[in-house]
C-alpha cells in the first residue's frame, strides 16, 4: 500500500541557502573558492603545479571570474598524472591516514575518500526529489569500489531516511524487500527501475494500488522523457533525476518542476568553450566545468566532457541558483552506457588482445529502454574459429568494460573507412 499524507514538493533542505540572494551565493562561492585553492596548493603537489604553469599564486584567485587564469584539468590529465605517481597523481590533499576510502573507477582511477563526509550536495538533489525524514529507500547502485553509494548513503542519513542497500540486480529479490519493508523511496537507474516495476507487475503485483514506492531518484543514465512518462503513469511513482559523477559529486538535480537541473550550493559549475577555455556567452553550449571544494581531493576546474548550457529564465520552486538544460551530448567520443563510461582509448585497448582483429567498431542501440552493445569486427583472414573467437571477445568486453556486449564477425569493407570507433545510435526520445 501507497504510504500518505507528505507534501513531498515543498519545501528545501537549506531554506536559507537555497532561496538566497545570488549576489551572497556569489560571496560565498569566492570565499570558499579562496580557502581551497590556498589549502590545495599547501598540500596538493598536483593543484600547486597548475597553478605554477599557470603562473599564478593563491593571492591571485579571488573572484569566480579569477578561475579563468587556471587551466582546464579533465580525466584524461588525472589519468596522466595517476600514471606517473601511483595512486592519486598528487591530487590528494591530505596525509593517508586522514583517507578514509580508496575508491576505483573504470580504467584504474584512483580517489580518495574522506574521513568524514559533511557535503551537503546531493541531500539537497534527495530533498528536492521528495525523499523526507522517515522514509525507507532501496539504494540500488553498487556498494563496491565507486564512491556514489556512499556519498548517497551519508545524503540520506541527512534528511533522516532509512536505507536498504540493495545494490544492483536480483530483482525478484528487490521486490520482494520492497513488498516486505513497505519502502517508499527507489534510487538507481532509470532502466533499472523499469526492470524492478515489469518484475513486480509479472509476480502479479498491482503497481499504482500494491507497491510501496512512491519517489524515485534516478541517475548515472539519461532519462528521455518518453521514458519517465512512461514509467510514471505504470507505476503513479514520481521520478526525478540528478547529474553527477564519481570524481565530482552532484552537479545538478531537478526541483518539483522539473525542467532544468539547479546547480546545488557549495560547488561552482561553469559552461566553458573547450577550444579555449574561457566561458561561453549566457545561454551558449558549452562544456560543464566544476570547482569543488573537497578538501581531500579538490579538483579545480574539473572538464566533465559533457555538454550543457544555463537557463535563463528564473525557478518557481523558489530555489535562486542557476540551472543547466540537460546534458546534451559529450566534446569527446566518450559515451556512457548503462551508466558507465567507455572511452575509445579502453575499446583500442580491448580489441588490441585480439591479434585476428583487422578493424571494429562498437555501436549503441536502444532497445524498449535499454542500452545493448555491438562490436562489429573485421577480421586479418577468414579462416580463425570465429565461433571460439566470438566467445572469447565476449568474454573480454564483460572483463573490460563490466558491461555485457555482442560480437558480430562481418566481412571486410563492412565497416567505413572514415568511422568512429564508438558510434552512438541510441535516440532519446
Ligand atoms: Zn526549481
Amino acid at each position: 500500500m501507497k504510504r500518505e499524507g507528505k507534501d513531498r514538493k515543498k519545501g528545501y533542505f537549506n531554506q536559507e541557502k537555497e532561496t538566497r540572494d545570488p549576489e551572497k551565493r556569489k560571496e560565498s562561492l569566492e570565499k570558499s573558492l579562496k580557502a581551497i585553492i590556498k589549502h590545495g596548493y599547501k598540500n596538493s603537489k598536483a593543484i600547486k603545479t597548475i597553478l605554477d604553469k599557470a603562473g599564478a599564486t593563491p593571492d591571485d584567485i579571488n573572484t569566480l571570474e579569477d578561475l579563468e587564469k587556471l587551466p582546464i584539468t579533465n580525466k584524461a590529465d588525472l589519468l596522466d598524472c595517476q600514471k606517473r605517481e601511483f595512486p592519486f597523481g598528487g591530487f590528494e590533499a591530505v596525509p593517508l591516514e586522514e583517507i578514509r576510502r580508496i575508491y576505483v573507477s573504470p580504467g584504474f582511477i584512483y580517489e580518495p575518500g574522506e574521513m568524514e563526509y559533511k557535503d551537503t550536495r546531493l541531500a539537497e538533489a534527495l530533498f528536492a526529489s521528495g525523499f523526507r525524514k522517515g522514509d525507507i529507500i532501496v539504494n540500488t547502485f553498487n556498494y563496491h569500489l565507486w564512491p556514489f553509494s556512499f556519498m548517497l548513503d551519508e545524503s540520506l542519513k541527512m534528511i533522516g531516511c532509512t536505507v536498504v542497500p540493495t545494490g544492483p540486480g536480483n530483482t525478484h529479490m528487490q521486490v520482494t524487500i520492497i513488498q516486505h519493508l513497505k519502502a517508499n523511496g527507489f534510487i538507481g537507474t532509470p532502466s533499472f527501475l523499469m526492470t524492478i516495476s515489469e518484475r513486480a507487475e509479472g509476480m502479479g503485483i498491482d503497481l499504482k494500488k500494491d507497491f510501496p514506492l512512491e519517489t524515485a531518484f534516478v541517475s548515472a543514465e539519461m532519462l528521455p522523457e518518453s521514458l519517465r512518462k512512461r514509467l510514471e503513469e505504470k507505476t503513479g511513482i514520481t521520478i526525478s533525476q540528478a547529474y553527477a559523477t564519481v570524481d565530482l559529486g552532484c552537479i545538478g538535480y531537478e526541483c518539483p518542476n522539473k525542467n532544468g537541473l539547479h546547480i546545488p550550493e557549495d560547488v561552482i559549475v561553469e559552461i566553458i568553450n573547450p577550444d579555449t577555455g574561457k566561458k561561453v556567452e549566457s545561454g551558449a553550449v558549452g562544456e560543464v566545468v566544476v570547482t569543488t571544494f573537497n578538501k581531500t581531493f579538490p579538483l579545480i576546474r574539473f572538464g566533465t566532457g559533457d555538454l550543457s548550457s544555463f537557463m535563463k529564465e528564473k525557478c518557481e520552486c523558489g530555489r535562486t541558483s542557476l540551472k543547466l538544460l540537460k546534458i546534451l551530448g559529450r566534446t569527446d567520443q566518450a559515451t556512457k552506457i548503462r551508466g558507465t563510461f567507455v572511452h575509445p582509448w579502453q575499446t583500442d585497448e580491448l580489441m588490441g588482445k585480439f591479434h585476428e582483429v583487422y578493424k571494429y567498431q562498437m555501436v549503441v542501440t536502444r532497445k524498449e529502454h535499454k542500452d545493448e552493445i555491438t562490436f562489429f569486427v573485421e577480421l586479418k583472414e577468414e579462416l580463425v574459429d570465429k565461433v571460439r573467437l566470438k566467445a572469447q571477445i565476449e568474454k573480454m568486453i564483460k572483463e573490460m568494460l563490466n558491461l555485457r556486449g555482442k560480437v558480430e564477425i562481418v566481412p571486410k569493407g563492412y565497416i567505413p573507412e572514415w568511422h568512429k570507433k564508438i558510434e552512438d545510435k541510441r535516440s532519446w526520445e
